[in-house]
């Protein structure tokens, strides 16, 4: 793509078209490599010899690659000593995932240690991506592993370039899936990996078909095409003794697997008093009984727990009764607490267990995260998600940008009118404190009398004025975002209970007396000082919040490196090969900032020719100043002015054409 002469969408597009018929999966467009995914596999396009061909092989030189990124990357790290990072962006399905894997394998080559040994740390780090996808991915419509969180592994390297030490950092694992499944999509794949267990843990957790388990039969998908859920539990559990979780450890994790599967069939009754509940029948206390046994908690304590809450007012400790619709919200709020404690225990064992390198200079990140979403119906998640958008591509035009001003200034041209598209706006909007809607979203979780009402009413209300805020004609609860990548409009009514980070009290108390440390561990009693200061809402903390102050920090990394970049595409909504969807694809490039890229540099100037390209190519629209025998750059001065166009540049070595102009010069090449 950098070859073509003209840069536009359609010519984009059509090139891009082409090279997937061939095969050719890669494209590289400036310094964007655009991945398409093939839905199928592709022979030895990922083999042992492949990579060998590419290492240390200059970009450019071989096809586009991934393995020629993440070459590019260990280069520049070895040579510069600076870190690298590899930012894989895409919608669900476009194939992240999978790109970061290659990517991985491909650094665990080069900066791998000799020997077989099982327990290498880039054997460990390779296998974390198993046992992280069977715990954080799932089904979905989209694609069929679909990562329900996001994920940046940072590779230390030591100062011989071997992979000393890794760090995984994870955002936002969706909560909800645990409990609320919409066909056909399943829920996350450890629990039916669980379910097709050898049959000694099968009866030790009283499991049984996945279409018992109110948590899984919401939907009817149990089984994926060609997967097999009992190979990989056995897989699964091979890959956690890679990555150092022990027998024990592993024990209790499926134990606390199940007891997520049991306490989702616990279900209620109207009880005799007003607004309070029973259990249903002597099914839910079976369920209520194998979950306190798996738990190794008290039975009565986690039934109560359940049923009704304390309340602490300044004269006395009332006991209050849930009806049967809380008690369910309570059940389903105490699994969604246990399953997403789970794992993140999983990210700081395996963090521990892989260990840091505290002497590394430099690391590769690879981030692999969600791209830009916008469905019918956008909540709290799509939010979050859209908002890491705007942040990444803030990086990326800044990036862009900053490159080209050094190809600028290298060749000493004048280029001072470039304007640089910047989206710090709906930043603002997003992220400023006081004053934008995460911190109006916090204010209003505060606020007890506060809905998601009143909570649009104020968002309307302070942003009348902002060109990034629209206010939907009819709507009173919904508000539209004008995103660097469209709009998108968001449905406020779950934003409030989404926003806040919170465990019942009962629960935390419920599961820290635990008799079984790993659940202790999940749920360590909480010290006496931070309850005082929380008691007095000093520190409020909410999800919004947390994930602003992760999302900084991954920025501040991403700063301290040098980026490359991997936009993947989705050819088709059918997952299948060789269909090549030209109106979805467009879309993703735009949101990708493929396009975005291609206006920056044509804002400025998109075509770069070195004198002698230029002379080869426009040398016939003046013979007669290639026979004066000048040099090459005022030959192409003199050239540029016989044809008349303004507005070019002439650098050190190059010649730099506005957007359109190389068409022209070639137009007038034709007349000739
Ligand atoms: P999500 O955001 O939902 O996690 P993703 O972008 O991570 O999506 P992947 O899980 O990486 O998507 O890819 C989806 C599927 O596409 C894979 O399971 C695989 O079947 C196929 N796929 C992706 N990349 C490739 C590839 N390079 N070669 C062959 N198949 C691929
Ligand atoms: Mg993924």
């Amino acid at each position: 793509m950098t070859e073509l002469s003209y840069l536009h969408e359609p010519g984009v597009l059509h090139n891009l078209a082409t090279r997937y018929q061939l095969h050719e999966i890669y494209t590289y467009t400036g310094s964007i490599l655009i991945a398409i995914n093939p839905f199928q596999k592709l022979p030895h396009l990922y083999d042992g010899h492949m990579m060998k061909k590419y290492k240390g092989v200059p970009l450019g030189k071989l096809s586009p690659h991934v393995f020629a990124i993440a070459d590019a990357a260990y280069r520049a790290m070895i040579n510069e000593g600076k870190s690298n990072s590899i930012l894989v962006s895409g919608e669900s399905g476009a194939g992240k995932t999978e790109t970061t894997k290659m990517l991985m394998r491909y650094l665990a080559y080069l900066g791998g240690h000799k020997g077989t040994q099982r327990r290498t740390v880039e054997q460990q780090v390779l296998e974390s991506n198993p046992v992280l996808e069977a715990f954080g991915n799932a089904k979905t419509v989209r694609n069929n592993n679909s990562s329900r969180f996001g994920k940046f592994v940072e590779i230390q390297f030591d100062k011989n370039g071997r992979i000393s030490g890794a760090a995984i950092r994870t955002y936002l694992l969706e909560r909800s899936r645990v409990c609320q499944v919409s066909d056909p999509e399943r829920n996350y794949h450890c629990f039916y990996l669980l379910c097709a267990a050898p049959q000694e843990e099968i009866k030790r957790y009283k499991l049984g078909d996945p279409k018992s388990f109110h948590y899984l039969n919401q939907s009817n998908c149990y089984e994926l095409v060609g997967v097999s859920d009992a190979h990989d539990y056995l897989e699964i559990r091979r890959a956690m003794d890679i990555v150092g979780i022990s027998e024990k450890e592993q024990e209790a994790i499926f134990r606390v697997v199940a007891s997520v599967l049991h306490l989702g069939n616990i279900e209620f009754a109207k009880g005799n008093e007003t607004d309070s509940s029973v259990l249903k029948d002597d099914k839910s206390r079976f369920h209520l009984q194998t979950t306190a046994e798996l738990l190794m908690c008290d039975v009565t304590l986690l039934e109560d727990a359940l049923l009704r809450r304390v309340m602490v007012t300044p004269e006395e400790v009332i006991k209050r009764s849930l009806d049967p619709e809380a008690a369910a919200v309570s059940r389903d709020g105490l699994a969604k607490t246990i399953y997403s404690r789970l794992f993140d225990w999983l990210v700081d064992k395996i963090n521990n267990s892989i260990g840091q390198d505290p002497n590394s200079k430099s690391l590769i990140g690879v981030l692999d995260i969600y791209g830009f979403e916008s469905f019918k119906s956008n909540s709290f998640e799509q939010f979050c998600i859209n908002y890491t958008n705007e942040k990444l591509q803030q990086h990326f035009n800044q990036h862009m940008f900053k490159m080209e001003q050094e190809e600028y200034s290298k060749e000493e041209i004048n280029w001072s009118y470039i304007e640089f598209v910047d989206n710090q706006d709906a930043l603002d909007l997003i992220e400023k404190k006081p004053g934008g809607i995460i911190a109006l979203l916090d204010e209003a979780c505060m606020f007890p009398k506060s809905t998601h009402e009143t909570f649009s009413q104020k968002l309307y209300q302070i942003f009348k004025a902002n060109k990034r805020f629209i206010k939907p004609k009819l709507s009173r609860t919904e508000f539209t975002i004008a995103h660097y990548a469209g709009e998108v409009q968001y449905q406020s009514d779950q934003f409030l209970d989404k926003n806040k980070d919170y465990v019942v009290p009962e629960h935390q108390d419920l599961l820290s007396a635990s008799k079984c440390p790993f659940v202790v561990g999940l749920f360590p009693p909480v010290a006496e000082e931070s309850t005082k200061s929380s008691s007095k809402s000093s520190k409020f903390s909410s999800i919004g919040s947390r994930f602003k102050l992760q999302l900084q920090s991954l920025m501040e990394t991403l700063n301290s490196t040098e980026p490359h970049y991997i936009r993947c595409v989705k050819p088709n909504s059918l997952l299948k090969p060789a269909i090549f969807e030209n109106v979805n694809i467009m879309q993703q490039l735009r949101c990708g900032g493929v396009l975005e890229a291609i206006r920056i540099s044509c804002a400025g100037y998109p075509t770069h020719k070195t004198f002698s390209e230029f002379l080869n190519r426009f040398g016939l629209l003046a013979p007669e100043v290639l026979e004066e025998h000048v040099d090459e750059k005022v030959a192409c001065e003199k050239i540029l002015e016989k044809t008349g166009l303004a507005g070019y540049q002439i650098g050190k070595t190059k010649v730099f054409l506005r957007a359109g102009q190389m068409a022209e010069l070639d137009a007038h090449r034709a007349i000739k």
